[in-house]
């Protein structure tokens, strides 16, 4: 075994002669149970046999810049395997991650521009995960044209590692993230840490709000599995449902086709607190209509989603929820909600319409009850999908 320093030239010449692999890590999706992606870790296997971890190389190799050979040089095969795995099942994404550097300069973009163009990679299925803490280090407009033109090319971008940098928050103001990864080290600390347990739960509330998703990496204990089933978490990543592992064995492990605790009860409560919220702007905006008001409309609100579709709480019935379908209280607050849609339109119509206060306020509180019965029903699905949640989540004792 080699215990010399790692060099710049030991990792020119590894990487010339190919001694670079990637091992993929399983993501689960919280809402369906199964296996919905893996992102590619890199790993340097020395002839002899020795595997070294990215934690020994690619602080040196991001220090001196020779990241961006390390990853122009991996992509064609993370292209070949993700080819492979899509062939298998064509509905699983493959995330790498990225240095910020990479985007220094246009190179990267053009390769994957490539892959893309030649049919060899679905944009929808490729993330490229990058750490908070390289996007603050770039100020550079250069890495912010490219990251945006990448989005624009439909590829996901992830924010990894997220909780340990110190501008997470504005940084996902400004640039194209549509993934939230919640830092591993947050994750395991909030079994000591109520303080821990409340910033994830509002970080996945946050990220939920901005209509992105999260997932939660370095899961090792089926309790931290379900807190964040129950928490609206949307993924989840850790070694309680698999290692990294080379491309062979995470064939296997598709082709298990294993199915973990999934129903997602977190997102019903989101669904609860999106129907508040929904109401609330209503309310707000017919009596600052028919009441007037202060509304401040230098703040850009959300906007109101009148259509029943696609208001947060229907997007989730439409989507996600259909996991819930054939549940009593599932299928009864379709119509319900529709209704309150119905009354929804009806009511802004009327205080546009300038009618008088009585009939506004009387309108207001058919609304409220008919929010009455939507919120009643989401708490009966709760109820039953947490009655209905199986005792032992399978797969984790094998
Ligand atoms: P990351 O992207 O945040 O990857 C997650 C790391 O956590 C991986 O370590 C993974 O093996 C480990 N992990 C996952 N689940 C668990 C768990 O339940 N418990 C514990 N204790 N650990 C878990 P790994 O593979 O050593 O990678 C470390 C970091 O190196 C990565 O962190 C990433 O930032 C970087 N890295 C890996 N591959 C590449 C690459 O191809 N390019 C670049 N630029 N960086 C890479
Ligand atoms: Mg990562
Ligand atoms: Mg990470």
């Amino acid at each position: 075994m080699e215990t010399h320093k790692i060099t710049l030239t030991d990792m020119a010449m590894g990487l010339a002669r190919n001694e670079f692999v990637y091992y993929y890590q399983p993501k689960i999706s919280l809402v369906s149970g199964k296996i919905n992606g893996a992102e590619a870790l890199i790993r340097w296997a020395k002839p002899g046999g020795t595997l070294i971890p990215p934690g020994e190389f690619i602080p040196l190799a991001e220090s001196t810049g020779f990241i961006t050979e390390i990853s122009r040089a991996m992509f064609p095969r993370l292209v070949a395997d993700m080819v492979i795995v899509n062939d298998i099942n064509e509905a699983l994404a493959i995330s790498f991650n990225l240095s910020a550097q990479d985007f220094n300069s246009p190179e990267m973009l053009d390769l994957i521009r490539a892959a893309i163009d030649s049919h060899q990679v679905n944009p929808q299925r490729l993330q490229v995960e990058l750490t908070e803490a390289s996007i603050i280090n770039s100020q550079d407009t250069a890495v912010r044209e490219n990251l945006h033109e990448l989005a624009g090319l439909g590829v996901t971008l992830a924010m990894d590692d997220y909780g340990t940098g110190y501008a997470s928050i504005d940084s996902l103001s400004q640039w194209p993230f549509s993934i939230l990864k919640i830092d591993q080290g947050l994750i395991r600390r909030m079994s000591g840490s109520e303080k821990c347990t409340t910033i994830v739960q509002a970080s996945i509330r946050m990220a939920h709000q901005l209509g992105i998703g999260t997932v939660a990496e370095g899961i090792e204990t089926s309790s931290i599995y379900d807190f964040l089933l129950h928490a609206g978490c949307t993924e989840a990543q850790g070694f309680l449902m698999g290692q990294p592992m080379t491309l062979g064995d995470l064939l296997l492990f598709i082709k298990k086709d294993q199915r973990w605790s999934g129903l997602p009860i977190g997102l019903i409560h989101m669904a609860q607190l999106d129907h508040i919220q929904w109401r609330k702007n209503l309310i707000d905006q017919v009596t600052s209509t028919s009441f007037g008001g202060t509304r401040d409309v230098e703040i850009r609100d959300m906007t109101m989603e009148m259509d029943h579709h696609t208001c947060r709480l229907g997007k989730w019935y439409y989507g996600a929820g259909q996991e819930f379908g054939g549940h009593a209280p599932f299928d009864r607050l379709e119509e319900a909600h529709r209704t309150l849609h119905d009354i929804g339109k009806e009511l802004l119509l009327t205080a546009k319409n300038g009618a008088s206060r009585d009939e506004v306020t009387a309108m207001m509180r058919r609304l409220t009850k008919q929010s009455g019965i939507v919120l009643e029903m989401l708490q009966e699905l709760e109820n039953e999908a947490l009655m209905n949640q199986p005792a032992q989540i399978p797969g984790f004792n094998d």
